[in-house]
């Protein structure tokens, strides 16, 4: 990494400006953060049951807006009713509302899992295409869903997923500045080494649940924080959070 734009100064922080980075020492950074994150999250992996490329993308569709834990008590009796994209594609729309109700916005969730399963059936023989092209043109699978089948089921490298969690991170680690996630993945392919890709998203995660939480990152036990442009961010130990003061009265106009 280039010293005049990356490093510590006295205090301990890093010294770096992340719009005026060069790419080559953003991609020198990025290739370590991907380094330390695998070997502080070895086995960080994708946290959405599944037995076969059809049972995660239906799983990816239902996590939108949803835990993947709540997803995974959900799945095991819906694939156990309807176990191939032939039979949910003949499922009734609203016994499947009913099976997945509890991920929230159920009724378009189940409209684009049976239009999916009925497009898997036409277009693709009833299995799951392994190129982006084909998974995005099918019904409620975006890009952040196609990169899941294609890396955790495929194993293919074909993009890095960007949900909330890794569009948080990353962007406090300066290696994007982009809130849209298809703008951020474009940012993050361009510096992340691509054997990265795949388990790059499931590190991030894991690194966000255990030490770079939105509101309370832990940074004096970071093993990024020489290479966060955000270090410090946290609440500093000893000191507490104030209370947050109570919101003003209105007037009251006679
Ligand atoms: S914990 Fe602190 S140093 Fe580590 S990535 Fe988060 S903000 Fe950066």
């Amino acid at each position: 990494m280039n010293g005049s734009t990356v490093g510590p100064d006295q205090g301990g922080a890093p010294v770096f400006r992340v719009g005026r980075e060069p790419l080559s020492d953003r991609r020198r950074r990025a290739e370590t953060i991907a380094e330390r994150l695998a070997a502080a999250h070895p086995d960080a992996d994708c946290s959405l049951d599944f037995e076969n490329p059809f049972q995660l993308l239906v799983a990816t569709i239902l996590s939108a807006q949803c835990t993947d834990k709540r997803v995974n008590m959900v799945t095991g009796g819906l694939f156990r009713r309807w176990p191939s994209a032939a039979a949910l594609a003949g499922a009734r729309q609203r016994d499947l509302e009913a099976v997945i109700k509890s991920t929230g916005f159920y009724r378009a969730k189940a409209k684009n899992i049976l239009g999916c399963c009925r497009a898997l059936l036409e277009r693709h023989g009833g299995e799951v295409p392994r190129s982006l092209p084909d998974l995005v043109k099918l019904p409620g699978v975006g890009r952040k869903t196609a990169n899941v089948v294609l890396g955790s089921a495929f194993g293919l490298a074909e993009g890095i997923v960007v949900d909330t969690h890794v569009g948080r991170i990353t962007r406090r680690l300066g290696l994007t500045r982009r809130a849209d996630a298809v703008q951020a993945e474009r940012d993050l392919v361009k510096v992340v080494p691509r054997d990265h890709w795949v388990a790059f998203s499931h590190r991030l995660i894991a690194h966000g649940r255990t030490i770079c939480p939105a509101r309370t990152p832990r940074c004096t036990l970071c093993p990024l924080a020489d290479l966060c442009p955000r270090v410090g961010v946290g609440p500093r130990p000893g000191r507490k959070r104030s209370a947050r003061r109570p919101a003003a009265k209105k007037p009251r106009h006679p």
